[in-house]
């Protein structure tokens, strides 16, 4: 079992971080069978995050099932990867599917991370101006 909801938060947010990482690795990668490895790196990443949050995040939340918005997120990055499975690695739509692939992480990531009240601290995300509640 992992320890406090606070170094759950912590996981979650390195996880996310990581995702991030990887996707704008594989966006720079010019060669083609590297980025479909890294992909699949990523989904190994992706499927262990969906673990945590699965068992570890519901039930310290005690709730059923994440609020809706979240799972529509969950939803929207699966289907992407599904597209994205579904496209030829060497055809140009391979890359715009990493580039919607990466648009739906953020978009989690800027949920999740709001819902669990803390600040999203992505690129994406407005800049950090109540370091107070940051670390509630
Ligand atoms: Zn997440």
């Amino acid at each position: 079992m992992l320890g406090t909801l606070h170094d759950l938060y912590a996981l979650i947010r390195k996880d996310h971080r990581k995702m991030i990482a990887l996707l704008a690795q594989i966006i720079s990668l010019s060669d083609r069978a590297q980025a479909v490895a890294a992909l699949e790196e990523f989904k190994t990443l992706l499927r262990d995050h969906e673990r945590v949050e699965d068992e570890a995040l519901y039930p310290a939340l005690t709730l059923d099932a994440w609020p809706s918005d979240i799972a529509v997120a969950h939803a929207s990055i699966r289907s992407a990867l599904c597209d994205l499975e579904h496209t030829a690695s060497d055809a140009a739509e391979w890359w715009q599917g990493v580039v919607h692939l990466r648009h739906n992480v953020e978009r989690h990531i800027v949920e999740e991370e709001t819902a669990l009240g803390t600040a999203p601290s992505i690129a994406t995300a407005p800049p950090d101006d109540d370091p107070v509640s940051s670390r509630l």
